[in-house]
């Protein structure tokens, strides 16, 4: 029978030295990345941990935010609404591409590409951008289960590079899908952007979804049950970037990816894992992380069109699985 932590621990040996892809640079602070820097964890729902490599360095969360501040937005919104203002459709276009926010609606297409993003996050309800700010800390914190930081160099690096956001969002408000406030709403897209998390957090933020919102390791409730399975078949359609479709069929499990190299993914009811490593391909996917997720969806059947009887596999692997093995 396969052990998950000797598992997710021979990932890593075999992984380490792939070095195809590169580090972002498109925001200046985040070239600055170690390349080397690779981590695997993950966090079943009843809170147990397993993880190989460098699972407590720190980096920004990047789009992988989206996923969270849309379920805040559903919370506060509720789903009609929210869908009047973005949509639901996967573009097969890059993340930061303008062509589609010009025809028919007028409405973004979907929370994960950065226009829908952006009007997420300018829906956020709060008595100004202090009052904003603290209430995405505070939803961080209840998915990771301890404080959350702003790496501010690269909150400023992105401010004052990301002209192409300011475009979109300049863009949107004059078809009148954000309200006036719009640098107000990019700089809390690019202070979420900028959170500082550990692939270790990535994973309890992902066994949050996968526990019907509420953190396993806290017993905090960071989403409400009815808003989960919208999060996750967002994520499932279009959160991995133009390799959407691509990575429902090879690998089938509801995940979010992120250019500082994080990909958070969910196994409903049963686990949340996490893959960091900054090297990335032509989508803006972590390339490691793109091979450590295909061989585990397929070692352990996890494919959620999987139905024979492969997910057995991954209760079989953790059952008698030691936690918590430095590699
Ligand atoms: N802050 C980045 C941007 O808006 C996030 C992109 C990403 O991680 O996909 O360009």
């Amino acid at each position: 029978m396969v052990d998950f932590q000797a598992f997710l621990e021979k990932l890593y040996w075999k992984y380490r030295d792939v070095n195809e892809g590169k580090v972002a640079s498109y925001i200046p602070e985040l070239a600055k990345a170690n390349s080397d820097s690779f981590a695997i964890c993950a966090v079943t729902r009843d809170g147990r941990v397993f993880q190989a490599g460098d699972v407590d360095q720190k980096f920004t969360i990047q789009s992988i935010s989206k996923v969270f501040v849309y379920g805040l937005a559903l919370e506060e919104h509720g789903r009609e609404r929210l869908l009047q203002k973005v949509g639901v459709e996967p573009t097969g276009d890059p993340f930061n591409s303008l062509i589609r926010l010009d025809e028919d609606s007028k409405r973004p297409d979907n929370p994960m590409v950065n226009a829908g993003a952006i009007a997420t996050t300018s829906l956020i309800k709060g008595d100004g951008p202090t009052e904003r700010l603290n209430r995405l800390l505070t939803l961080f914190q209840r998915y990771v289960g301890h404080e959350v930081f702003i790496d501010v160099p690269v909150f400023v690096s992105e401010r004052s590079t990301g002209h192409r956001n300011r475009a979109m969002a300049h863009l949107m408000l004059n078809f009148g899908m954000i309200d006036q406030k719009v640098d107000e709403a990019l700089d809390l897209y690019f202070q979420q952007c900028a959170i500082l998390v550990t692939c270790r957090d990535l994973a309890v933020m992902a066994a949050t979804l996968a526990n019907q919102g509420e953190n396993p390791l806290t017993g905090e409730q960071a989403l409400h049950p009815e808003y989960v399975r919208d999060v996750l078949s967002i994520m499932y359609t279009c959160g991995m970037y133009n390799f959407a479709g691509e990575w429902a069929y090879r690998v089938g499990i509801p995940a979010k990816s992120g250019v500082s190299g994080g990909i958070l993914a969910v196994v409903p009811n049963q686990v949340g894992i996490a893959v960091f490593s900054p090297l990335l391909d032509g989508h803006g996917n972590s390339v490691r992380g793109l091979r450590v997720f295909e061989e585990l969806s397929q070692e352990f059947g996890l494919h959620l069109m999987d139905l024979s009887m492969g997910r057995c596999r991954f209760e079989a692997a953790i059952r008698d699985s030691s936690e918590l093995t430095a590699s």
